[in-house]
């Protein structure tokens, strides 16, 4: 079997990755909180993180991998963003939510096992906040409950930071009714115009972090083998669902991955520098979902990545030669160095290298499997752009069988039309006039002949 390696936040190490049950690998990624289109640096997670669900799938069998991504569909950007709008909550999140499964559909990933909606787990989390009271480790005050983060002896272990440093550094808020500052709300009052839930503190809603503590349970179990997420979640997010977990008596996630930021042109994407754009304005301004995902899986995910047009524009050029080599192709047996290079801490660079040596040397058969494996069907992308020089040929020699016809050429006409058919020029005589399309098999050379 092969041997996967991966780098592991917790104990900032590259081991040996062995799942609990090689029969049912466990996977949770934290997903979007959905209230507006997908940016295009939260698409980085769900390439990397499909990558490595592709991996696993073929490395352990397609049915016996269980990748969970939840839906953050309560939170009050979303409740601001009803409000802006005068929308309910649930028309905002359940529109962003099949955007954002277009949008990731496109860049080549495939649907996780499971999507859970933080609102269809109140009840758990709940429950969770009651089991963490009891053995101490929560309080309740003024409607809320909060994590008494004192409590948790390694906390900051992940982050790699103290209690101490964390109060000196995070903006933490202080509040009357939390016995210390660093302290986080694991359920909160509504107001009469907020969603909200009735629990035993009132009618309120949970915080953020309890919510994947909840359904990572739910879903995958006391203890599963790999949790992953940008690495902004690493404090406080991550930090925070360890520590309610692990409260709870749960071995909670084995091996933590964290993919490190995108940039656009060397900047941090942000709408005041005018380089914030979502996966949907790529698409629309016809960058390919396949070109997007190579460039993305270009750099290493542990490394930040720069997204540039020049390296967009590469990429389609390599696609596009690629495809051509391995359009009809059956995919032969997965080159082994190609696989090593994934297993290695998912080194996309790596595998990427050994595509283009599998094209120097003619070995379309493996370079069908290994584009397979990281998710490029490239249907259609061989196919020619009809340039403006092509299509004005097409109309010439079209104008110049019309003219044989006329002059009774028929030499020349039927010279012509075999010779459209040869070089992949599909015509349709309509009473309107020649139509005309390229087939797969189109040919320039074939068509520049015609002259
Ligand atoms: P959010 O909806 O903001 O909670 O983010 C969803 C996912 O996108 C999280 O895993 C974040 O870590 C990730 N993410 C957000 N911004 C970026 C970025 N610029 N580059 C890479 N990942 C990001
Ligand atoms: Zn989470």
């Amino acid at each position: 079997m092969t041997d996967i390696q991966l780098y592991n936040t917790a104990t900032r190490s590259k081991a040996p990755f062995e799942p609990q049950d090689a029969e049912n690998v466990r996977m949770y990624v934290c997903g979007p909180t959905v209230y507006d289109r997908a940016h295009i640096g939260n698409a980085r997670p769900v390439i990397v993180f499909d990558t490595l669900y592709r991996l696993l799938r073929h490395v352990y069998g397609a049915d016996h991998v269980t990748y969970v991504r939840n839906f953050t569909d309560i939170d009050d950007k979303i409740n601001a963003r009803a409000a802006r709008d005068g929308r309910s909550i649930r028309e905002i999140t359940g529109e962003t939510t099949a955007w954002y499964l277009e949008d990731m559909a496109a860049v080549g990933a495939l649907e996780p096992n499971q999507m859970p909606r933080a609102t269809d787990w109140i009840g758990e989390m709940i429950e969770m906040a009651e089991g963490l009271i009891e053995r101490g480790h929560a309080y309740a005050a003024e409607g809320h409950v909060l994590f008494r983060v004192r409590s948790y002896q390694d906390y900051g272990a992940l982050s790699g930071r103290s209690v101490d440093d964390m109060i000196a550094g995070a903006r933490v808020e202080v509040a009357p009714f939390k016995e210390d500052p660093m302290d986080f709300v694991i359920w909160k009052p509504s107001d009469a115009d907020t969603p909200g839930w009735d629990s035993p503190w009132g009618r309120g809603r949970p915080g953020w972090h309890i919510e994947c503590s909840a359904m990572a349970f739910g879903l995958l179990g006391d203890s599963f083998d790999i949790h992953g997420g940008g690495n902004d979640l690493t404090f406080p997010h991550h930090e925070n669902e360890i520590a309610q977990s692990r409260c709870m008596g749960h071995g909670f996630a084995k091996v933590w991955m964290h993919n490190e930021m995108l940039q656009v042109e060397g900047k941090k994407m942000s709408k005041s520098l005018g380089n914030f754009f979502t996966i949907r304005d790529l698409l629309d301004q016809g960058v390919p979902g396949e070109v997007i995902r190579f460039v993305f899986l270009s750099t290493h995910y542990r490394k930040p990545m720069d997204w540039t047009a020049e390296k967009a524009r590469e990429a389609e050029t390599t696609l596009r030669k690629w495809a051509k080599a391995v359009g009809g192709v059956a995919p032969g047996v997965v080159d082994p160095a190609f696989l090593a290079a994934l297993a290695d801490d998912l080194n996309t660079a790596g595998a990427i290298a050994r595509l283009h040596a599998l094209y120097g040397a003619g070995d379309a058969p493996a370079l069908r499997a290994a584009l397979d494996l990281l998710g490029f069907t490239l249907d259609g992308f061989g196919e020619e752009t009809v340039g403006d020089d092509v299509a004005g040929l097409i109309e010439t020699l079209l104008k110049d069988r019309a003219e044989a016809r006329a002059s009774k050429d028929f030499a020349r006409a039927d010279a012509l039309r075999d010779g459209f058919a040869a070089a992949g020029v599909l015509i349709k005589d309509t009473a309107s006039g020649a139509e005309w399309e390229l087939s797969p098999e189109f040919d320039l050379t074939k068509l520049e002949a015609l002259k």
